[in-house]
């Protein structure tokens, strides 16, 4: 029997088959969790419905997390389709692709606020609106990065959201802690996806990863897949408002040294 046996499980932020909400989805569907999905617009369903079928999803909503009326929307038909939520997963984040090559102090207003509102208060927004469609014991979780903590070079204004992003995580597990629903984020090491495609640098970050993280290994979308797994299960009953590295230890390294350097040392 899986770990997810015949929770309701609803994932925002499915892109195509590279996204780390793929990764999510497959695990989640192995341990015998009903999916549905949520994507962001229209020009994305032509990709994402091959996807959703591979699941046997019949909950396939599209949802612009910029507007209200359509997560109110989302809340309602996910209710009503599913009765209750288990498991909710907010894997979103958008940032102009000016914002992320230029130096972090020539961030728009606009900027800013888009970045802001898209990769973090759609997370408050979503969980708003699901709270009272939620079981007890359900798991709300988001996908954040280390950019939030430490300086990573061009993640700029998507640093300061992830920051925002794992301080609303502790705020909503406070809020939603009597009910005994848990919020947790995932900080996921660098992954090959669409929107790691507008950070740059990333190539090299990628292959620098790699060569200096404890594990020496880059993390796959299949690695933070089963990583949710255990926050979305009951294997984790007691864990809330935590930030959960699934990052080969790349976090704990205070020096950075690659191969080179120890061969040279
Ligand atoms: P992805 O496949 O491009 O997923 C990002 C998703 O956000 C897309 O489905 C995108 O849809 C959606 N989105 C953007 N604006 C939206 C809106 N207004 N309404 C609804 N959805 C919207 O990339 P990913 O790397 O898997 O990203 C998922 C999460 O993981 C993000 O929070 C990201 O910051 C985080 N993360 C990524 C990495 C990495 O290295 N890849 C590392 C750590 C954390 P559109 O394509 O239509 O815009």
């Amino acid at each position: 029997m899986g770990l997810l046996e015949g929770k309701n499980a609803l994932i925002f932020g499915l892109a195509n088959d590279k996204s780390i909400a793929w990764g999510i989805a497959q695990a989640f569907k192995r341990e015998g969790a009903n999916i549905g999905i949520s994507y962001a617009g229209e020009i994305l369903e032509r990709r994402v419905k091959p996807l959703a079928e591979q699941l046997d999803c019949k909950w396939l909503e599209e949802c612009d997390v910029t507007k209200d009326d359509q997560i109110a929307a989302t809340a309602e038909s996910a209710a009503k389709h599913f009765g209750k939520i288990d498991i909710l997963v907010h894997s979103i984040a958008f940032a102009g692709r000016d914002e992320l090559n230029k130096p972090f102090h020539q961030t728009t207003r606009e900027g800013f606020r888009n970045a802001l509102d898209i990769s973090v208060f759609s997370f408050v927004a979503l969980t708003n609106a699901f709270q009272s469609h939620f079981n007890p014991g359900a798991s709300v979780m988001c996908l954040t990065y280390h950019g939030s903590v430490k300086v990573v070079p061009y993640y700029n204004v998507m640093g300061v959201a992830k920051a925002a992003l794992e301080s609303s995580t502790r705020y909503l597990a406070y809020d939603l802690g009597p009910q005994k629903v848990r919020v947790n984020a995932i900080s996921a090491g660098p992954i090959r996806t669409l929107a790691a495609a507008g950070v740059g640098g990333f190539r090299d970050m990628y292959k620098h990863f790699a060569e200096v993280a404890p594990l020496r290994e880059n993390v796959t979308i299949e690695d933070v897949g089963n990583s949710a797994v255990f926050l979305a299960s009951d294997m984790s009953s007691h864990v809330t408002g935590e930030v959960l590295y699934v990052d080969s230890g790349f976090n704990i390294i205070g020096v950075q040294m690659t191969e080179e350097d120890r061969n040279n040392k």
